[in-house]
């Protein structure tokens, strides 16, 4: 399998050791390097370590250089940085997508996945700076009076905090998962210290190189630790935050970290989440709706191979139409060419890592035990290479717990029957604890609305399908930088992106109390002032 394509990778023929990008300097540890692989052939490709690094000067590195350096740009400057290292790393687009199909196991669809979606948040970020200006702070609504008259007022404003951002981000958009993060810290003033997922740092290592070599950023903005994190989050303190991506239960230890919770340092957790899309009884088999349902099932389920925290995990559908909708996506999943990533003709590639294949294909045993498996299962398609085929499971017993508690991780989802009623599909959702997405697909207001209701306490985003969309909608899975990305619950009750909120975390939000004169002179209120006002506050 995959002879071509293989011969195409002549700049990776050799194993490439990874350093760590920290002080300015690029630093090879001093222990046993973890070796990563090509999960096509599985054959070692690069190995990293990061022992030996002192993380106290990493950290300070960022405090006393990086920080104070970035803060003395106005925003729309820090802005421009954004929109340079996105055209940066959009120039080496090819060979990054190169490098994502030789470690990531990505086809071209979804190496573009990860590494446009890098770029496109830096360009939108930059974007939404470009009006901010030149005040080294933002502004948080309207001035609010507060004493007798106006003339003594709050004012809400943000202002950077003056430490370091720890990312420690997951394996599966090693581009996208790191940028996203940074365009909002950076953006809010605050340096970064950048993690990656071990499995794929490969690419992540790919892509700090070129933002070191960019010279874009100043001295001490950016940092990259290729490898363990050794005891980095010891030295982190008040001013500092740490946002994470991944599994729960890393996200939980991270939480729990006994200096994190001693300096109240913020911590922002992504992790997993056993996503739903809901099909309505009023969306018949003839509709675009229905259509629109199978297409993004399909797609969601085999991009990435699966491997997206966005991914749908469960299916739920009218009890009478189970059979039905069983065997549309059994055809739909039939379609989807599995095999080498690096071939035009695939559409789905293998797992990333040994260690998430075993997983995957133990998880669908478990599955198994309360659900039928209508196509696909646990045996691997293809050898070598960690591959698994879409699988399709149809619930036995709705109501059994692992359906709504066990994240597969791979191209797997199951089939829940329900009532048809909107509450009871709320309800079925909301058991998963707390999700980043769910998707519904209906055409009845009255039947949608009351969906959503249900669903939206429990989820950080609520996808509407109908017939009015079709055609026009952007999937389900895809995260966009002007919405907030995050979940309640068990998907970790964080919050990233939306706009500008995203630099919120990054950011202190001081209530301001005084002459409203100087607040609006030195903090943004607004300049211009009506002759009334100004004789109410004594600023005239
Ligand atoms: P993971 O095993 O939890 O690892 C995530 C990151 O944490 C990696 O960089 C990992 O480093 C690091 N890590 C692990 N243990 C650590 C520790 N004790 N101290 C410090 N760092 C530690 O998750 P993953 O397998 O990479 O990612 C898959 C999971 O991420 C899935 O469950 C998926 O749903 C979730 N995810 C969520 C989102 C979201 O936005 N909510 C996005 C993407 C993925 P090493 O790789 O070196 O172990």
């Amino acid at each position: 399998m995959g002879g071509l394509a293989r011969v195409a990778f002549g700049i990776l023929s050799v194993m490439q050791t990874l350093s760590s990008f920290v002080g300015g300097a690029w630093v090879e540890g001093t222990g046993t390097p973890v070796e990563l692989h090509d999960p096509t052939t599985e054959e070692p490709i690069a190995a990293c370590d990061s022992t030996g690094i002192d993380f106290r000067a990493v950290v300070e590195h960022a405090r006393t250089t990086g920080g104070p350096a970035l803060r003395a740009l106005s925003f729309p400057q820090r802005g421009q940085l954004l929109k340079r290292l996105s055209a940066a790393l959009h120039e080496q687009r090819e060979e990054l997508i190169e490098v994502a199909t030789r470690n990531g196991g990505c086809t071209r669809g979804d190496a573009k996945f990860d590494i446009d979606g890098a770029t496109s948040t830096l360009a939108a970020y930059a974007y939404f700076a470009r009006d901010l200006g030149e005040q080294a702070h933002l502004t948080d609504g309207a001035p609010l009076p507060l004493g007798r008259t106006p003339r003594f007022s709050g004012q809400h404003v943000w202002v950077p905090r003056t430490g370091v951002a720890v990312h420690i981000n997951a394996f599966n958009f090693p581009s996208w998962g790191m940028l996203e993060k940074m365009a909002c810290a950076l953006l809010a003033g605050v340096p970064v210290i950048e993690k990656p997922g071990t499995s794929t740092a490969l690419i992540a290592w790919r892509v700090a190189r070129i933002i070191a070599e960019s010279e874009v950023l100043p001295e001490g903005a950016f940092q990259f630790v290729c490898g363990s994190v050794g005891d980095l989050l010891e030295h982190l303190d008040a001013q500092d935050c740490l946002a994470f991506t991944g599994s729960a239960a890393t996200g939980e230890k991270l939480k729990g970290n006994a200096n994190l919770v001693r300096r109240n340092t913020r911590v922002n957790i992504e992790a997993d989440s056993l996503n739903a899309a809901i099909l309505a009884p009023d969306a018949d088999a003839e509709s675009e709706t229905y259509g629109l349902f199978l297409a993004n099932i399909a797609l969601d389920m085999t991009q990435k191979t699966g491997q997206k925290c966005t991914a749908v995990r469960r299916i739920l559908v009218p009890a009478d139409r189970v059979q039905a909708v069983r065997d549309d996506l059994v055809a739909e999943l039939g379609r989807v060419r599995v095999g080498d990533p690096g071939e035009r003709e695939t559409r789905m590639g293998p797992l990333s890592s040994r260690a998430q294949f075993e997983d995957v294909r133990a998880g669908i045993g478990r599955l198994a035990e309360v659900a039928d498996v209508a196509c696909g299962g646990a045996e691997p398609p293809h050898a070598p290479g960690w591959f698994v085929s879409p699988t399709l499971l149809v619930a036995r017993e709705p109501d059994a717990e692992i359906l709504h508690a066990e994240e597969v991780f791979g191209p797997v989802a199951t089939i829940l029957p329900y009532s048809g009623r909107a509450d009871e599909a709320a309800e079925i959702a909301s058991r998963g604890g707390g999700g980043l997405v769910v998707s519904v697909y209906a055409d009845d207001p009255d039947w949608t609305e009351s969906a959503v209701r249900g669903l939206a306490p429990w989820h950080g985003r609520v996808w509407i399908g109908s017939e009015r969309t079709a055609g026009q909608s952007l999937p389900p899975g895809m995260v966009l930088p002007g919405m907030v990305h995050g979940g309640p619950g068990r998907a970790g009750g964080g919050e990233e992106l939306g706009g500008l909120r995203g630099l919120e975390f990054y950011m202190q939000r001081t209530a301001l109390q005084g002459f409203l004169g100087f607040l609006e002179g030195r903090f943004g209120a607004p300049a211009a002032e009506t002759a009334e006002t100004a004789e109410a506050t004594g600023s005239a």
